[in-house]
């Protein structure tokens, strides 16, 4: 390759973005970092900058983004400081990058990984809720724009990984019987219903095998990041609600499976480290050293299999609704449960509150067509009111 890959990394200082500058380090004349971009929390952005040197470093809040500004200077460093939405959008989609990871969380990621894959680029996307929020609007724009896009989600590029090459979310057309979604099955696996209801900020935060943002971690808890990974699934791959099927696998070393129709079983396995999702997408369709260690089989010793339990995690089972109801659904799935899982961290709802609020939030909107990404913004705006009411009156 003649010059390094520009890479965007919308959400740097987050566990994921902490992930990608980890691989980008091995490769330095392979990769570089284009852009950095944080919420409020410049501290780590600083630092990553003056590591890695970008071109822009984008701060969503005014006044962090001026003190931030103010210490680049201060060290010498020529990077460039931007802020707001809109700068987010820009430095996902101006000619210079190549590639963007989207990895901020929650529908705060949605309109820069619009914009990167209208733009055309390597699209590397952890970011769920896009796909849950405006799934067939976000592949369109896939199509449309000419992105490459590339799943980081563990289980998702994992079932890329097994997939014929060009498989065209057409199952059928490739012998794919079904999608097998792992599932560690979060640190309440085998608790009752009593003891669910005594659930801890603390203990959900807990999680047995990987070390993610507190939102993904307590979404693992629920089941809830399971149910976005099914809707998920679904839009990455072309599958039915009816041919993806959740298998809790407590170990987390086989990431996900395909089933073809001749009885063939597919999976991808390797330790619980986000970096070999990273660096596959970063280098794909090529492999590359991520600094994950060898699996070791023999110390893990044997592999487990369980059905999970709808009834004692409803989070997975709403999910599974929304999808078989489409239209804003699964919208208003997502953003009610952004609101429950703020109010859970900000210990203000109980761990079984989570999935109450989000069936009373999709049982009062209207669901209807999501044909426009307005549609879709004002599903998810509408749906934060009524959640945010509902907290109101129980609190
Ligand atoms: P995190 O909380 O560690 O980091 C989130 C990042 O987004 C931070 O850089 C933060 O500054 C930025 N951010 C937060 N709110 C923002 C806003 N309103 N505007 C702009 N930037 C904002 O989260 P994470 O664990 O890295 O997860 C990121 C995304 O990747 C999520 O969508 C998650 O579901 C997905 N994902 C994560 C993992 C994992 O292992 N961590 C695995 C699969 C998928
Ligand atoms: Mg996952």
């Amino acid at each position: 390759m003649s010059r390094p890959l520009n890479v965007t990394i919308l959400g740097s200082t987050g566990t994921i973005g902490v992930n990608t500058l980890d691989v980008i380090g091995r490769h330095p004349g392979r990769f570089k970092a284009y852009a950095l971009t944080a919420n409020s929390r410049i501290e780590p952005l600083l630092k990553q900058c003056l590591q890695f040197r970008p071109r822009y470093a984008v701060v969503l809040d005014a006044d962090a983004a001026q003190t931030l500004k103010q210490q680049l200077e201060l060290a010498g460093s020529d990077t460039e400081v931007l802020c707001g939405a809109t700068a987010l959008d820009q430095v996902s989609s101006t000619p210079d990058v190549d590639a963007v990871m989207a990895a901020i969380v929650g529908a705060a990621g949605l309109k820069p990984a619009m914009a990167a894959a209208r733009s055309g680029k390597r699209v590397m996307l952890a970011n769920k809720e896009t796909l849950v929020m405006s799934g067939r609007l976000f592949m369109e724009a896939v199509l449309d724009g000419g992105a490459t896009l590339l799943p980081i989600d563990s289980e998702h590029n994992a079932i890329f990984q097994v997939m014929p090459a060009q498989f065209h979310r057409n199952l059928d057309g490739n012998g794919i019987r079904k999608i097998l979604l792992t599932a560690s099955g979060g640190p309440f696996r085998r608790w009752n219903a009593q003891e669910l209801e005594q659930v801890t900020t603390e203990q959900a935060l807990n999680h047995p095998n990987w070390v993610m943002g507190p939102k993904i971690t307590i979404d693992s808890a629920t089941l809830m990041n399971k149910g976005l990974e099914v809707i998920e699934a679904h839009w990455l791959f072309g599958a039915e609600a009816d041919r993806i099927e959740v298998v809790i696998h407590p170990q987390s070393v086989i990431h996900s499976m395909v089933e073809y129709v001749d009885g063939s079983v597919l999976a991808q396995l390797g330790n619980p480290d986000m970096r070999t999702p990273i660096a596959y997408a970063l280098a794909y369709p090529e492999r590359i050293v991520s600094g994950v260690d060898p699996l070791d089989l023999f110390k893990i010793g044997h592999l487990d299999f369980e059905k999970p339990d709808m009834r004692l995690f409803p989070c997975l089972r709403l999910a599974f609704d929304a999808l078989r109801r489409g239209g804003t659904a699964p919208a208003v799935l997502n953003a009610a449960n952004e609101v429950a899982v703020a109010a859970f961290l900000q210990k203000r709802l109980r761990f079984l509150d989570i999935p109450r609020l989000i069936e009373t939030t999709l049982e009062q909107l209207r669901i209807t067509e999501a044909d426009t990404l307005d549609d879709v913004i004002d599903a998810d705006a509408a749906a934060r009111v009524v959640a945010d009411e509902w907290l109101v009156r129980q609190t």
